[in-house]
């Protein structure tokens, strides 16, 4: 079948590539919009990633222009109108389980550069300054950790956590019982975030969490308390964000993601003047810590989303349904 990969850089291609398949795939490094949709033109399956723009008015483009499949190289659809897509007869394939381990090990990474300085340290001493201060951290042997969001990746956060001794407790609309089984306690999201000295984010971006963390919970918790966001930016309202660290009242924040994040991720702007002032307002905080979406970038991740892209397309062109076909709610 042939098939388009929007918003392609070189790993992209090296990891499809690798991957086998008799697909003949072309490459475009411009993300899926109203300029871009045209270049599907005549393409039965196009291929996404997180930024890449699947709502209405792009769809209609793409199924005047023939394309039948949208398949995404991630595991959020939050940007792919479904039932748009469903009415147009476009069908919508994901990646729905990789390595859980890639984004949740990326999680901890950003709890302990900020919580030991790790950053800071590694700036320092390739200037020769070895000096301590300023780089002072806590044991997290003891504390208290908050999982917003206990499936696959929230699930195992909690288990490394629970590894370095912290105490863990669980806020989700469905109990996992896996995580009751090791001792995480599920609790309501207020006493979650009152109680915990880490909160880390592991749900979908959707209506229902969208802002989740707003000026309201942010208020909830705890003084000095770090949060970690590996999830969806939109689940975190970045203004009140920026009100809470101006008070003082969070310890730390890790962002692997970010609200506005399309448009400025996965690209380099080093020689641009950033034009996010929200962004650029984040960056200045010495306890902000960001990375460019880049918690599932692993090589067992990659692999294993260019071999489902690759079924996800196969089964697609012999008529196979598979458990990443999404629907409308
Ligand atoms: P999952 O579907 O296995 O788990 C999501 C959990 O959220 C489920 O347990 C579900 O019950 C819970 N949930 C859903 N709605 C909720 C609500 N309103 N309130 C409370 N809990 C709710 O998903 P996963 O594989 O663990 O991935 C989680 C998210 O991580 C994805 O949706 C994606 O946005 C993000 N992600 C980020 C990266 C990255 O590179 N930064 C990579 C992969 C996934």
């Amino acid at each position: 079948m042939q098939v388009l990969v929007y918003d392609a850089h070189s790993y992209d291609r090296e990891f499809l590539d690798a991957a086998g398949g008799d697909h003949a795939f072309s490459y475009t490094a411009a993300a899926l919009d109203t300029q871009t949709a045209a270049l599907a033109q005549g393409i039965p399956a196009i291929c996404c990633f997180v930024n890449d723009d699947g709502s209405e008015p792009i769809l209609r483009q793409l199924a005047a222009g023939g394309t039948r499949l949208l398949t995404l190289r991630c595991t959020g659809f939050n940007n792919v109108d479904l039932a748009a897509a469903e009415r147009l007869g476009i069908a919508v394939m994901r990646v729905s389980a990789y390595s859980p381990y890639a984004v949740a090990e990326f999680a901890v990474g950003l709890l302990q550069t900020l919580n030991r300085k790790i950053h800071r340290a590694f700036n320092r001493t390739r200037e020769n300054n070895f000096r301590l201060a300023g780089l002072l951290g806590h044991d997290i042997h003891g504390k208290t950790v908050g999982v917003i969001g206990t499936g696959k990746i929230g699930a195992v956060f909690a288990r490394i956590m629970q590894g370095f001794g912290c105490t863990v407790l669980a806020y989700d609309v469905a109990q996992n019982p896996a995580c009751v089984a090791t001792g995480v306690r599920y609790t309501t999201l207020e006493e979650l975030l009152s109680a915990a000295d880490i909160v880390s984010l592991h749900v979908p971006l959707m209506p229902a969490t969208h802002h989740l963390i707003n000026a309201n919970t942010l208020a909830l918790m705890k003084p000095g308390a770090m949060l970690i966001n590996t999830s969806r930016g939109g689940l975190i309202d970045t203004e009140a964000l920026l009100g809470a660290l101006r008070a003082g009242r969070l310890g730390a924040v890790g962002l692997d993601v970010y609200e506005e994040e399309e448009g400025l991720f996965f690209r380099d702007l080093s020689d641009k003047i950033m034009a996010d002032e929200v962004f650029a307002r984040l960056m200045t905080f010495p306890n902000v810590l960001v990375t460019g979406h880049q918690a599932f970038f692993t090589h067992e991740a990659m692999t294993t989303i260019a071999e489902t892209t690759i079924r996800n397309i196969s089964d697609f062109a012999s008529g196979r349904s598979n458990e990443n076909v999404l629907k409308p709610k």
